[in-house]
């Protein structure tokens, strides 16, 4: 293993001599563990903080989403590259708003099936099922071919890809791994607890300890950051727990990075009420088009996608800080861009050409003008549309710049990369997919220039 490369959507990965496991904290806005270990929480992380680990300012990928972001730590690419730029988007080749949970989206090959190709022992556990096709792509079934045609191919060899959410129904076929729960010794965890991230870091330990692996990922869900801000009771015994798992995983020899899919905002008023923005009611105002039409997607040719949305809307209401607008032909799109510039709540407003450019976007998946609100407020379609009731928090949400800092932790003394040339957001030195080429090549040229000037 020590020497085994490959390369994978133009970046080469070399393997140290120890296994690698990158955790992805779902919404992991940095004051989560900075207030943690302020509480004396983390010890693991304030030791390894305080000794031989990194710590760099991060990036996270635009939109600031779970899906676009997991997939970019998969492929080490933007979605640009890896064409996954939602949970949820309208398919214009054929004309219907879908989930971006089918692998069919997906435009490359990821790190899991080219390292599982090149002989590595790769594990992956998500905690929601609706990243396990994606994740999978490649490693436990159909995927991108690594030749980047672009066509499906099975995987040469089997690895493993199963979700917490589903942890009794992984099958060695389906998964490549069976007997989860005996092996976790936890039962099925609720898909809206804080369970279904232990579940996944625990069956994450179990594995090295028992079968061991050379690559693993790891990615929780932002159930707890949706609700509880950083320092709070909840929020301090939750990053407890990742730092038990993340101390127990290091014991066992792992190079282990900790990066987040993105940050997390609240989005209130001082009275704790939702501070919405309602992007399809504000377009329909300034571009006169019929307010009775709204509802109806796309009938008048407007259409508004909200990216965040996805199955388990309980967390957030639909309400996110990314919006992608469809306009009607003829319709005047720099007005619009310089009235919705000046709203209040508006980050930024941008033609489809100029934001796929600055943001690295899939220019074809997304509407002919993206908006992004400010961290503190969120973007709706129209009062009407989104169910409220299920939410028991004030609203705490994230897919844009109030979101785009995320943490990045590696317990490994690396030199610090060289800023990473955006315009937008405070300084960074990587972005969250860089997370498994830091762990992996930059760990292993470290290693070989200290032992060159030894
Ligand atoms: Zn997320
Ligand atoms: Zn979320």
């Amino acid at each position: 293993m020590r020497s085994t490369s490959f390369t994978v959507n133009n970046r080469t990965y070399t393997m140290p001599d120890a296994p690698v496991v990158v955790i992805c904290i779902d919404g992991s806005e940095p004051d989560y563990h900075a207030e943690a270990m302020k509480a004396g929480r983390m010890p693991w992380l304030s030791s390894v903080l305080a000794g031989e680990g990194s710590s760099w300012p991060a990036h996270c990928a635009m939109p600031a989403l779970t899906n676009p972001n997991n997939l970019s730590i998969a492929t080490g690419q933007p979605s640009a590259v890896h064409g996954v730029c939602g949970n949820y988007f309208f398919d214009a080749e054929r004309g219907e708003e879908v989930l971006m949970n089918d692998k069919r989206f997906l435009r490359a090959p990821t790190i899991f099936a080219a390292a599982d190709d090149a002989g590595l022992d790769v594990v992956v556990v998500t905690a929601k099922d609706k990243l396990r096709h994606l994740l999978g792509a490649g490693l436990v079934e159909d995927g991108p071919s690594l030749d980047g045609s672009g066509e499906f191919v099975a995987p040469t060899r089997t690895g493993v890809c199963f979700s917490a959410e589903k942890a009794d129904m992984a099958t060695s076929a389906r998964n490549g791994i069976d007997n989860v729960l005996q092996l976790v010794g936890k039962p099925v965890p609720d898909v809206y607890s804080a369970d279904l991230s232990e579940f996944t870091l625990a069956a994450g330990v179990a594995i090295l300890k028992s079968r061991g692996a050379d690559l693993m990922y790891l990615s929780l869900t932002d159930y707890i950051q949706h609700k509880h801000p950083p320092g709070t009771a909840a929020a301090n015994a939750f990053y407890e727990m990742i730092d038990s798992y993340a101390a127990q995983l290091d014991e066992l020899g792992a190079i282990v990075a900790l990066t987040a899919d993105h940050g997390m905002s609240a989005k209130t008023d001082d009275n704790g009420k939702a501070k919405v923005l309602y992007v399809e009611d504000e377009v329909r105002s300034i571009l006169g088009l019929d307010p009775a039409a709204r509802g109806d997607e796309g009938a008048d040719g407007l259409r508004v996608i909200l990216p965040i949305t996805d199955p388990y809307i309980a967390h957030h209401g639909a309400l996110g800080s990314f919006a992608s607008v469809y306009l009607p032909a003829g319709a005047d799109r720099d007005l619009l861009i310089e009235r919705l510039r000046t709203l209040d709540g508006i980050e930024a407003a941008h033609s489809r050409e100029h934001a796929a450019r600055i943001y690295s976007l899939p220019a074809d998946r997304i509407g002919d003008v993206v908006v992004l609100a400010e961290a503190g407020t969120a973007l709706g379609r129209f009062p009407a549309w989104h169910d409220l009731t299920d939410l028991d928090a004030p609203l705490r949400s994230h897919g844009a710049l109030g979101e785009l800092q995320v943490p990045f932790i590696v317990n490994r003394c690396l030199p610090r990369p060289d800023l990473v040339d955006e315009t937008y957001g405070l300084p960074a030195c990587v972005h969250n997919y860089d997370a498994f080429w830091v762990a992996t090549t930059l760990v292993v040229q470290q290693q070989s220039g200290a032992a060159s000037v030894v």
